[in-house]
């Protein structure tokens, strides 16, 4: 396995007190958690180190990261690289880049702000044959592609988080100024 690869047995090096036990969670103060109703919540997202091809290190919720490394692996077996350009960003990264016209629909609330999404580069998405190869290894590994939005967003490759997408991004960036 080279350096290149999404590292599938880094596990995040998260301090002992980003990850209090449930009971502290029930009996802590209400702010501890910014949705009561959902105390556990932040238990279901975990951003892990990876290192993506083009990319370099980034962070990956680590359900994300194993189904990205079946997708390259998926394309690598058809004869595709895949190189990426985007991996974890901060909510402050993704309000920046809805400030430059030249960025494609980045949302609001994006599921690269909890990891749960990638952005290959260019030369991939426009290129119609390596295009489909890269999209049919990204649906065997589980992946969902953002061509299919309503605006059209090629380069992006998701999953969806197992709780609300905000809450997720919250969760994500708690953890992410723990460990970057
Ligand atoms: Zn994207």
């Amino acid at each position: 396995m080279s350096r290149s690869e999404v590292s599938k047995n880094s596990l995040p090096a998260l301090p002992p007190t980003s990850n209090p036990s449930p009971e502290l969670q029930k009996t802590g103060p209400v702010d501890v958690v910014s949705n009561a109703e959902c105390a556990d919540c932040c238990d279901k997202i975990k951003l892990v180190p990876v290192n993506l091809p083009g990319k370099g290190d980034t962070y990956l919720d680590e359900s994300f990261a194993p189904k990205v490394q079946s997708m390259i692996d998926n394309a690598k077996a058809n004869g595709v690289d895949v190189i990426f350009v985007s991996g974890y960003r901060t909510p402050e990264e993704q309000a920046l880049l809805r400030k430059n016209p030249r960025a494609i629909t980045p949302a609001e609330n994006s599921l690269h702000s909890c990891g749960f999404a990638v952005d290959i580069t260019r030369d991939l998405w426009a290129d119609k044959s390596k295009l489909d190869i890269v999209r049919e290894a990204a649906e065997k590994a589980g992946l969902r592609w953002g061509g299919d939005f309503r605006k059209y967003d090629p380069p992006h490759f998701y999953a969806d988080p197992p709780i609300e997408r905000k809450q997720a991004i919250k969760c994500a960036e708690e953890q992410y100024n723990k460990i970057k």
